[in-house]
């Protein structure tokens, strides 16, 4: 049976902005030492805005952007959302043979036009030369910016260079919650160059990038296998899987509702320093019972 202070830490929970689904999380919580942290929705505000359009030769920034938000139209990942704002008010044709591969982008041919963006594993997957993109995107991706490969036809046409700012409490809470002992590891299936950035803002050491979300999930498990505790924090569907292999899953409020399912505890309103309020809650609970 949960003790009644369980429930009791629950309630506070709740008031403090971490709702419980799951009390079991809450009680592992306190013995948690690893936080393996998604970027892009969790670290970051997940408020992505494409800030500039590389075009190669023979590409117009209309037609591309077009394209672009037609597909991005099936999405719910942030940049989806940063590709569609970009394209305004253009209107957007309809979209055949849609398509998500988890973590890597987007696919759908539109009016006619076979389009792809997303990153250099899905061009490949799909036999796309991408080495002219390389380097507007080494670029954009030094500043901790993500780019967004784009191919039309099987053409390589564009990098959609995309920044998306850190939460305004992600490096504090970073901060507390490695003060408070718990080693921190990012994992992210954006590039390594952006992943370095962003984590090197953060204070974080440990980065793994380019992770598809089984991969997310197996790494939480080898961690768990060395004998390590581990919490997760995410916000998408590419993070359910290592949500639910975590010893605690932590979705983001903000995230989607898959992610929400896959975990035992949500932050409100996507407000990572929830974290370390959840954390001390759970620690003063479990003082209390041992
Ligand atoms: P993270 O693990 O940081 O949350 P994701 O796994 O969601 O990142 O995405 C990994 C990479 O896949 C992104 O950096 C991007 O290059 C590509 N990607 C994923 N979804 C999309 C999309 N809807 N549009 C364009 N690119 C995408
Ligand atoms: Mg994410």
């Amino acid at each position: 049976a949960t003790p009644m202070s369980i429930m009791v830490a629950v309630g506070q929970g709740a008031r403090l902005g971490v709702l419980v689904k799951d009390a079991a999380a809450l009680e592992r919580l306190a013995d948690v030492d690893t936080l393996v942290v998604d970027k892009t929705g969790t670290l970051t505000a997940g408020r992505a805005e494409v800030v500039d359009v590389h075009l190669l030769p023979g590409f117009g920034r209309a037609e591309v952007l077009a394209a672009a938000a037609a597909v991005e139209r099936g999405s719910a990942h942030p940049l989806a959302r940063a590709v569609l704002a970009a394209a305004g008010d253009t209107p957007l044709d309809d979209v055949v043979g849609f398509d998500a591969p988890a973590g890597r982008g987007v696919r759908g041919v539109v009016a006619g036009r076979a389009v792809l963006l997303g990153n250099a594993d899905l061009l490949r997957e799909d036999g796309v030369d991408g080495t002219p993109l390389d380097e507007p995107a080494a670029a954009a991706r030094r500043g901790g910016a993500t780019a967004v490969l784009v191919a039309l036809d099987g053409e390589p046409a564009a990098v959609l260079e995309v920044a998306d700012p850190v939460r305004e409490d992600a490096a504090a809470t970073v901060g507390g919650l490695r003060a408070g002992g718990w080693d921190v590891v990012m994992l992210t299936g954006d590039d390594p160059a952006t992943a370095a950035a962003v984590a090197r803002r953060l204070g974080i050491e440990r980065v793994e990038a380019g992770l598809r979300p089984e991969d997310k999930a197996r790494i939480v498990g080898e961690l768990r296998a060395a004998g390590r505790v581990v919490a997760m924090a995410g916000d998408g569907v590419n993070d359910a899987p290592a949500l639910a292999a975590a010893d605690v899953g932590v979705a983001l409020g903000s995230g989607t509702d898959v992610a929400i399912e896959s975990a035992g505890i949500t932050l409100l309103h996507g407000d990572l320093g929830g974290l370390l309020r959840a954390r001390d809650l759970s620690r003063r609970t479990m003082r209390n019972i041992r």
